[in-house]
């Protein structure tokens, strides 16, 4: 019997195949294909435009399918053990494809409240105020907050775990099992753990989302989407709203970057859980910090669920700075390892302020609700020397220190 082949080999090799990726010469990696279009065989051809087999090296025009973004869709099922994969243009545009094959006018949606700001945005602004739908937003680290919003007019449950910035979990074997007995299609946005972490396939997920602009990409250079699923109907509605309805897939370039980015996937997580692991512990032992917020600590309120769903507890931290916002960009500012700057993922640490960037959009009521302060500060810890990450920290306590002494002195 053929053994399954490691999450190590399937990121290097998967959809890689020298002499099947649409190239003569046997390249080891996939070629970019830029063609936006193919040549047809005759026009006395079998092929129709509905059932070109790309498997097949098939391909018609490049909206609808291209070979290295073939390439990619097969590793990116692989990686998430799903049958079926597609790649967007975004993230964003994964989720609201994957929302809009979902719901309809009339329909009813369950979302964490605590999901990604532009994600929680979509849904309100487009999806409740232009196209009919409702959302309730609840607290699904509370599986029975989810039971109890379900109607029976749910079609979609949207979740994401760990969320941003707070990196709050929720129960997605138990919340898979809430939405099947309303038969509402259950999502999880899987851009924080990546699969290399957790995989809610595995879990009862009917659909798996990515912001690929994060670790599957990994080097901060493409803004890219994907969709996993096993589920053949749903995969047929997603392939038309790909393809028909909204029109949106991932570039050749980008594609190839993120083949390129996903053969190092699993080591790139491994060194960023270690030095965020590292970096949270030094955190939590500094009375400067009064709450470190990161899975892998005990003192996480859902440490036990994270060794459970996951494989690892990811690169990415928040905490709470004692003081007040001037302190905390005093902070930000005197660091120069850590790069201030939205986004997450990359090999290279950044850092930002919620209240100010990622979550400024929310109203400071909403905010206030999730546990986002003005103080709350977010870390995606990337893969550098931890002593240089923890040396430039230093430097971060240091300023703010410096300021409240000089304070003193002139009080
Ligand atoms: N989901 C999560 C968890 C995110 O953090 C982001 C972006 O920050 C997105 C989705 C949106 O992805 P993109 O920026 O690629 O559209």
């Amino acid at each position: 019997m053929a053994r399954d082949r490691t999450f190590e080999t399937l990121a290097v090799t998967e959809g890689e195949h020298p002499f099947e990726t649409g190239s003569e010469a046997g390249d080891v990696t996939s070629p970019i294909h830029l063609a936006s279009t193919y040549a047809f065989p005759g026009l006395d051809t079998e092929m129709s435009l509905e059932d070109v087999d790309p498997d097949a090296g098939e391909f018609v025009y490049s909206r609808l399918s291209n070979p290295t973004r073939h390439a990619l869709e097969s590793r990116l099922a692989a990686l998430e053990g799903g049958e079926h994969a597609m790649a967007f243009s975004s993230g964003t545009a994964a989720i609201f494809t994957t929302a809009l094959s979902c719901v309809e006018p009339g329909d009813h949606v369950v979302a964490f409240d605590d999901l990604y700001a532009g994600t929680r945005r979509m849904l309100e602004d487009v999806f409740e105020a232009r196209l009919g739908v409702e959302v309730s937003f609840v607290d699904a680290t509370e599986t029975a907050a989810v039971e109890d919003a379900m109607r029976s007019e749910t079609e979609l449950v949207w979740m994401e775990t760990p969320t941003n910035p707070t990196l709050a979990l929720c129960d997605v074997a138990a919340i898979a099992e809430v939405a099947d007995e309303y038969d509402a299609t259950f999502g999880v946005d899987n851009t924080f753990a990546s699969p290399y972490f957790q995989r809610p396939l595995e879990l009862g997920a009917d659909v798996v989302a990515h912001s690929t602009t994060k670790y599957l990409n990994g080097h901060s250079d493409s803004v890219g989407g994907a969709v996993v699923t096993n589920d053949d109907d749903l995969a047929e509605e997603l392939r038309f709203q790909q393809q028909v309805g909204v029109g949106d897939m991932l570039a050749p370039f980008d594609s190839y970057l993120l083949l390129r980015g996903l053969k190092t996937l699993p080591m790139r997580m491994r060194e960023h859980e270690r030095n965020a692991t590292a970096v949270a512990e030094f955190l939590e032992g500094r009375e400067e910090v009064s709450r470190v917020y990161y899975p892998g600590l005990e003192s996480h309120p859902q440490h036990d669920l994270a060794r459970e769903q996951m494989d690892g507890f990811g690169g990415i931290l928040s905490f709470e700075l004692e003081g007040d916002i001037d302190d905390a960009k005093r902070f930000l500012e005197a660091l120069s390892e850590f790069t201030l700057a939205v986004s997450v993922g990359g090999v290279e640490s950044l850092i930002e302020l919620p209240a100010g960037m990622t979550h400024e959009p929310l109203a400071p009521e909403q905010r206030a609700a999730l546990g986002i302060s003005d103080t709350l500060i977010r870390v995606s810890v990337g893969v550098e020397g931890l002593e240089d990450l923890l040396a430039d920290l230093e430097s971060g306590f240091d300023a703010v220190a410096r300021q409240a002494a000089n304070a003193a002195a002139d009080d």
